[in-house]
């Protein structure tokens, strides 16, 4: 099979760009967009998303302000930090990091970001707002693996589409954006019977479930394309023979990817897609707190 790799960089680069110019207009008009980064508790995986998305934000031109806290802070004490930065004319995206420490309501917490400040589009009227095909201020990593699977040219009209994993975050909402494109959709997760009869009907399958190898070639349609959100790491035998560890997600992509038509690699593929659209939610987000304060001051 001659597949494809979808080139997760490369189209991320494309949506920087765009930001980019977009942040010079708005600094022009005295708005600078500003995003706050929140962090509870300490995680090695987390301090390293953190600083790739602080690296691609000031490269676009957005201020980035990374806010940590002890993993001790109560619900009450996070609850009014995040208060203080709504009412912070100053900054006009907020982005809570997962996971937070399980004596901390997450949802509670995503909800009181002003839903005009969530960039990383999870509160309850941002996720909503997809139902009534508003996806502006949609959840990152699914409007990165809608993006990625529009650039495959693929008509989306009526393309079987299988998404596995129904997590918040992304399963869900990664089917609602596709609904509202027309595809016919497919979820998967824990209580489907036979997983393999459901992938097998895909002309498109997006897999996010956090398991390595789960998927593997005889469960891929011969010319689909296959987005991999699963980030895993796992561990290997270097090639000095020392152990290490490297990142795969959740589809076998040495085997897949000679069935697959197209198929997005890890790393590469969703992430560095997924920090792009969390900079052009944070564009968006301060386009439109410009035009309802200009609202407000010139009725
Ligand atoms: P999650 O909340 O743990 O959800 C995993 C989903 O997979 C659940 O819906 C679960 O169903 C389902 N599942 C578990 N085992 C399954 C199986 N054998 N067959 C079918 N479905 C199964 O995880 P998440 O937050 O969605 O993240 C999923 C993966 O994506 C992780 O590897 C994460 O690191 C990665 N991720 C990547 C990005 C990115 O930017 N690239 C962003 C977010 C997440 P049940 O609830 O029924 O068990």
């Amino acid at each position: 099979m001659n597949y494809k790799i979808i080139d997760g960089k490369k189209l991320a680069q494309v949506v920087k760009d765009d930001a980019r110019e977009r942040v010079i207009k708005l600094k022009a008009l005295g708005w600078t967009p500003r995003l706050v980064s929140i962090d509870v508790g300490d995680s090695a995986a987390v301090s390293l998303y953190i600083k790739n998305q602080q690296k691609a934000a000031e490269k676009v031109g957005i201020e980035f302000e990374h806010r940590h806290y002890p993993g001790s802070i109560t619900q009450r004490e996070m609850g009014a930090a995040i208060h203080a930065f709504n009412a912070d004319p100053r900054v006009t995206g907020i982005i809570l990091q997962r996971p937070v420490p399980n004596t901390l309501d997450l949802e509670e917490l995503e909800n009181t970001i002003h839903h005009s400040k969530d960039v990383e589009g999870m509160s309850s009227l941002n996720i909503g707002n997809i139902v009534y095909g508003d996806s502006s201020l949609g959840p990152c990593t699914s409007l990165a693996s809608v993006e990625l699977l529009k650039s495959t040219g693929l008509n989306l009209r009526g393309l079987e589409v299988v998404v596995v994993g129904h997590s918040e975050i992304v399963g869900k909402p990664v089917a609602l954006l596709l609904v509202e494109d027309l595809c016919t959709v497919t979820i998967c997760h824990h209580g489907t019977r036979n997983l393999s009869y459901h992938t097998r009907q895909a002309d498109a399958l997006i897999v996010a479930v956090g398991k390595p190898g789960l998927i593997t070639a005889n469960m891929v349609k011969p010319g689909a394309a296959v987005i991999d959100i699963g980030i895993n790491q796992v561990d290997v035998t270097l090639p000095d023979g020392s152990r290490g560890t490297k990142v795969v997600g959740d589809v076998d992509f040495d085997t897949v990817k000679e069935v697959a038509g197209w198929i997005t690699p890890v790393p590469g593929g969703v992430g560095p897609m997924t920090v792009a659209m969390l900079l052009r939610n944070t564009v968006v987000a301060t386009e439109r707190q410009r035009k309802r304060y200009e609202e407000l001051v010139r009725p």
